[in-house]
């Protein structure tokens, strides 16, 4: 005979577990499913967030983030409810082909942007720099004024102490790529918003998958809560490693953050070390 009450477990047992996938940002991910077909890199995105099953996960206030929170679908959304994306995304005969897009591809795909009102105000777009294939990639929030100038990413203050960073690790800046969530310069080095951050990410994703690195290290909140669509303090997460797709992602310090806080440098250094042993590099010992 069954217990009298074990439906009434079931459905409770269903509600936390329900409740847990809410807690981790994961609301589309199984609300989704009929209309997923429909939009594959809505749901790429939704789909990224794992975080390892030993990890705490606590409620942090909401950060005044770029990243705006997945809006919860109606339980009936329809694949007609769906507002498209702005990036048109590799061809059919690409996505047929399995054949993953160049860094070419997607830049043309790019072209003069207006997408967004970002446009507007910048002067280069910064599209991203380093080489096509690294196991390596490094994730900014958005071009400041030097990057602006110059059209390549990280090239001011804080890209001197990145580019010190990568030296560190024993690589130089062309063994790996960089890149940044938006692509044009918010006035004023404002955080980008929501809406600029919507509309430029499918090109980050679609960079990252065109490069299939081994690791991705995201530089500050914005790139983090970019990658796994969520609003949740990088503090928690700074120097774990998660999983975004398939790729592993480990969320460090901004070194603009770090520029503030010398402090912080030495977590940062810590992290960067995780990396180094992922990719079998050597840290170089200091000659007496
Ligand atoms: N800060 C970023 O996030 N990206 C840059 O390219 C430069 C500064």
């Amino acid at each position: 005979m069954p217990e009298p009450d074990s439906d009434i477990a079931r459905t409770e047992k269903l509600k936390q577990r329900l409740r847990f996938y809410e807690d981790l940002g994961l609301a589309v991910f199984y609300r989704d499913r009929v209309s997923s077909s429909s939009q594959p890199r809505q749901r790429q995105s939704q789909e990224s967030l794992s975080v390892p099953s030993s990890q705490t996960i606590e409620e942090s206030p909401l950060p005044k983030s770029a990243v705006k929170p997945p809006a919860a679908l109606p339980a009936a959304a329809s694949a007609k409810s769906f507002i498209p994306l702005p990036s048109t995304g590799p061809s059919l005969f690409d996505a047929a082909n399995n054949t993953p897009e160049t860094l070419l591809q997607i830049r043309a795909d790019l072209g003069e942007c207006t997408r967004c009102k970002l446009h507007s105000t910048r002067n280069k777009i910064v599209f991203g720099d380093g080489n096509p294939k690294a196991q390596l990639i490094f994730v900014g929030e958005g071009p400041g004024a030097d990057e602006d100038a110059q059209g390549l990413p990280f090239v001011g203050r804080a890209g001197k102490l990145l580019t010190q960073m990568i030296e560190a690790m024993g690589l130089q800046r062309s063994d790996v790529y960089i890149c940044n969530v938006v692509k044009c310069r918010p006035p004023g080095n404002r955080q980008p918003e929501p809406e600029e951050v919507n509309t430029c990410s499918p090109f980050l994703f679609r960079q990252l998958d065109s490069i299939k690195p081994k690791v991705i290290v995201c530089l500050g909140a914005t790139a983090f809560q970019t990658l796994l669509q969520t609003n949740r303090s990088i503090s928690h997460y700074r120097g774990q490693w998660l999983a975004y797709r398939g790729y592993k992602m480990l969320p460090t310090y901004h070194p603009a953050y770090l520029l503030r806080n010398p402090a912080a440098k030495a977590d940062v250094w810590k992290d960067l070390q995780k990396v180094m042993a992922e990719l079998g590099l050597q840290v170089k010992k200091k000659a007496k």
